[in-house]
């Protein structure tokens, strides 16, 4: 396979043939430098050398109902996670300042839910409402990841001044059902499709290492490229004490950096978040900057991880530049 080709065809905006991306998430240790210059070029030519820097909100924590394999938050969980009900407005006010205090331009915020009740949409709408008519804070692009959400939920999270939602597919729809029972695929798209509906951007994406298949991960490629996803989080299983999936295999360094140049290159202009479980990289992190243009800093929902400090020190030694706000 000519892995340049398939970057010059990413930058058409053409979409990768299956077996191309095939190529890409199972190419061999020799051609692994090739898929990863790859995405480099089409991630610098959209983004160069730029890292957005995202910091995360645990905004209801430890008390959802769902079951899926992979959280340490889901009802058979039971991984030692603190328990809390959905934070007063000013506490969600507070940590969207810290994260203009990290050099964060992206402030996203989840609840362990569901799906957020109308009064947890009111209540987060207060916050965001504050934080958007803050001159300190109201630069930061605001992401909430609320669980399932109907289109009416969701022009409120618009009104009061969302820019996107998260709701991540995890995978692709076969192996959907091996990891949650309590909620479908399909129930996933619809809310995607009721953020878009909304006029809400999307970020949405997914977890290597769950057990799922080669065929998994392209299908989830394809139908994050088919909803026109804008932001793509990939995250690396973490095997959390006390969840399902504890005991899975760690994910090799080299197969989770494919799967996120697999991401670059079928969704060529999305942001492509390189997210919880990067850390377990090692040596290797810097080089999920090659496909990735965004991190999380200061730690995820239920795990710490690095500092801001810590990631602003080795992006800018990998020669990268951490993104300032565009409007101040
Ligand atoms: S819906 Fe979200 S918070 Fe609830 S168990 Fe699933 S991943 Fe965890």
């Amino acid at each position: 396979m000519n892995f340049s080709d398939l970057a010059s065809k990413a930058l058409r905006d053409e979409a990768l043939s299956r077996d191309e991306a095939r190529a890409v998430l199972c190419a061999s240790s020799n051609d692994f430098e090739a898929v990863m210059e790859a995405a480099r070029s089409v991630r610098e030519t959209y983004f160069g050398r730029r890292v957005k820097l995202c910091l995360l909100l645990n905004a209801q924590s430890g008390i959802c109902p769902e079951d899926c394999s992979y959280c340490s938050q889901s009802k058979i969980s039971t991984a030692p996670v603190e328990k809390y009900r959905l934070l007063a407005p000013e506490k969600i006010v507070e940590r969207a300042q810290e994260a203009v205090e990290a050099g964060a331009t992206r402030f996203c915020m989840a609840i362990a839910a569901r799906g957020a009740t109308e009064r947890d949409i009111q209540h987060i709408g207060q916050a965001v409402e504050q934080i958007k008519s803050d001159p300190k804070t109201a630069h930061l692009e605001i992401c909430t990841s609320l669980g399932l959400l109907n289109e009416q939920k969701c022009q409120e999270l618009k009104r009061v001044g969302v820019d996107y939602v998260n709701h991540n597919l995890n995978t692709g729809p076969n192996f959907y059902p091996k990891i949650c029972s309590t909620h479908t695929f399909s129930d996933r798209l619809d809310t995607l499709r009721n953020v878009q509906s909304a006029g809400l951007s999307t970020c949405a994406g997914g977890i290597v290492g769950l057990g799922e298949s080669v065929d998994d991960l392209l299908d989830m490629a394809f139908a994050l490229r088919e909803l026109g996803v804008t932001s793509i989080p990939i995250n690396v299983l973490l095997r959390i004490k006390g969840v399902s999936l504890e005991n899975n295999a760690p994910v090799p360094g080299l197969h989770a950096l494919q799967a996120m140049c697999l991401m670059r290159l079928t969704n060529p202009r999305a942001e492509v978040r390189a997210a919880a479980g990067r850390e377990k990289l090692g040596e290797l992190q810097p080089r999920v900057l090659w496909p990735a243009n965004s991190l999380f800093v200061d730690g995820y929902l239920t795990t710490p991880g690095e500092s801001a400090a810590t990631v602003k020190a080795w992006v800018e030694a990998a020669g990268f530049e951490i993104e300032t706000p565009v409007a101040v």
